[in-house]
């Protein structure tokens, strides 16, 4: 199977650099998102958003909420443009970056991160590196404005029961969860890539709301 993130898209920097949804410096914008989209909505962002199915449907649904998609690979965000592109969503931007940078970018102005199939990281040594390590909780602790929500779905039972424990340790509750989501009530589930893909070989998809009150 060919990993989209070995796929080289040709023009891949012409096509971020010119993209109306792309956000070129977010560090300019530390404490001041409200201002780029013009209102006092509230911000949720997708950290790791693929090809951005997730991200797009959402600002489409959702017009009274800010989307924003972080991507850290440029052959992967440049396809997601070149299927935005073409739609007005002014809910909607995109950033370039790694996640190891948020808190140069977010400041207590964010109210729900979405991390959807991220990386499993099997490796114990390479831990550190998993999106729900205590590494990145201590990251997100800074851009939540109030109430910290994290919502996650994944097919990778082993990512699950670590990111589980991770979240309680950090003093995270679970809110939500359900380990067969899609035949589970749950209202309004917006498929990802990954989640159609990986539902088509009838992996069971996994999913936990956490929430850390203020
Ligand atoms: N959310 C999408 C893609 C999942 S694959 C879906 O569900 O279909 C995980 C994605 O996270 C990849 O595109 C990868 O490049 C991105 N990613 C991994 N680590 C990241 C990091 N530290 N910062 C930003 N993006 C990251």
């Amino acid at each position: 199977m060919l990993d989209v993130r070995q796929r080289n898209v040709k023009n891949k920097k012409e096509i971020i650099n010119s993209s109306k949804y792309i956000i070129l410096n977010p560090k300019e914008y530390l404490g001041k998102w409200k201002s780029l989209f013009n209102n006092s909505n509230p911000i949720y962002i997708e950290i790791g958003m693929g090809k951005g199915d997730f991200i797009l449907e959402n600002a489409k649904r959702y017009p009274d909420i800010n989307f924003i998609g972080i991507e850290k690979y440029d052959s992967i965000i440049a396809l997601a443009i070149k299927k935005i592109e073409v739609l007005d969503i002014p809910n909607l931007k995109l950033i370039r970056m790694d996640a190891l940078e948020i808190n140069e970018v977010f400041s207590h102005e964010i109210d729900k991160v979405f991390l959807n199939f991220s990386d499993p990281w099997p490796k114990p040594r390479h831990a550190k590196r998993r999106l729900t390590s205590e590494v990145f909780l201590e990251k997100y602790d800074n851009i939540f404005k109030k109430d910290k929500i994290i919502e996650m779905k994944t097919d990778n039972r082993n990512l699950f029961e670590y990111s589980l424990v991770s979240f309680t340790n950090y003093g995270y509750i679970i809110s939500e969860i359900s380990l067969d989501l899609h035949h589970s009530d749950y209202p309004d589930n917006i498929m990802t890539e990954y989640e159609r893909k990986f539902s088509l070989k009838n992996n069971c998809i996994y999913f936990v709301k956490v929430v850390k009150l203020q």
